[in-house]
């Protein structure tokens, strides 16, 4: 890695760091990371030793976020950038079904800015992993002539199994957490990843097939229909709308946002309609749960609104004003 207090050469020209040494900003990592029989090593070493769960499988996600793109850093305050970057891998853990036990952070830092941002940064990772008792084993730190741009590798474990994108069966309801659209107004830095959601259901039932909703209700419908060679069923009227589209939107602009938005991270599965039912009236977590289509043999994705059914475009739906 290249120091934090470092002014030197590299391959591409010369560098200029920050005033304390990397050195120091490790340790003080290192101390506040907690510890897991899961983690018998962690920061300070070449490399983290991580031990192998009962389900004898482990679940990987790697997601990199860079200034301008996922981010704002003119406008996020770094210890929200810090979160996100950590919370979109939790969110694709909860996804596979499992729970994460380890993160790694890879940042490169811009020269401009001072070591404050790493320390701030890196508090916003720290205060997450805890509230989901993930322990920070490793990373790296770089410093450059560019943006910020952060890199965090989760390693996790299966809740008994893990749960695939490909498992949709024809007849399976699909139903997603909380509810969609306007995450880009805020949400988007501080979303609960729906960790302990997906815990609950797989304790609950046989979660047939799941995807986080990253890139809009439409778009990852298509995604989990394609996957498990299967058509959907969306009833427009049963989506779940959030606070942060506003309400003085026309009704279907509304639903496009919800749609179509994207970043709303919040779980959508396939269950047996019996399973389905029963998570409705079982379900003790205080996010909602909704029942939003249904697994089709017929290809495709559709979309059901005042009993009128239109396709439902991979890129959300767009509607025409009159
Ligand atoms: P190496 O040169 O062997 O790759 P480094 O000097 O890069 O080791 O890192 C030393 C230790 O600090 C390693 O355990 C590494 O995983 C950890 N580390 C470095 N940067 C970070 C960071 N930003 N967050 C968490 N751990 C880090
Ligand atoms: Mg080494």
């Amino acid at each position: 890695m290249m120091p934090l207090d470092s002014t030197g050469d590299t391959p591409c020209g010369r560098i200029t760091g920050m005033s304390r040494s990397e050195f120091d900003f490790i340790e003080s990592i290192r101390r506040r990371t907690g510890s897991s029989p899961l983690v018998p090593l962690g920061i300070g070493d070449d490399a983290a030793v991580l031990a192998n769960g009962p389900a004898g499988e482990s679940l990987v996600a790697v997601d990199m976020l860079m200034d301008g793109t996922h981010f704002r850093l003119d406008e996020a305050a770094p210890e929200l950038v810090g979160r996100k970057s950590l919370a979109v891998n939790l969110s694709d853990i909860a996804a596979m079904g499992g729970r994460p036990v380890a993160a790694f952070l890879a940042i490169a830092l811009p020269a401009s800015h001072g070591r404050s941002l790493a320390e701030r940064l890196t508090q916003g990772v720290l205060d997450l992993a805890r509230d989901y008792d993930v322990i920070l084993a490793g990373g790296d730190t770089n410093v450059w002539s560019g943006p910020l741009v952060t890199c965090v590798t989760v390693v996790g474990q299966p809740n008994g199994r893990s749960v695939q994108r490909s498992g949709a069966k024809p007849g399976d309801w699909l139903m997603v957490t909380g509810s969609l659209g306007g995450s880009l107004t805020g949400r988007h830095l501080r979303f609960e990843p729906r960790v302990r959601e997906a815990a609950l259901l797989m304790e609950l039932v046989e979660v047939h097939a799941m995807i986080d909703i990253s890139d809009g209700l439409a778009a990852d419908v298509h995604h989990l229909a394609r996957e498990s060679n299967v058509g959907v069923t969306i009833d427009g009227d049963a989506i779940p709308i959030s606070a942060d589209v506003p309400s003085d939107l026309p009704p279907e602009e509304r639903l496009r946002r919800a749609l179509s938005d994207g970043e709303d991270f919040e779980l959508l599965f396939a269950v047996a309609p019996d399973d389905g039912s029963r998570l409705l009236r079982e379900w003790t977590s205080e996010t909602p749960l909704c029942r939003v289509g249904t697994v089709t043999a017929e290809a495709g994705c559709r979309l059901v609104r005042n009993g009128n059914v239109e396709p439902l475009p991979e890129t959300g739906w767009t509607h025409e004003l009159s």
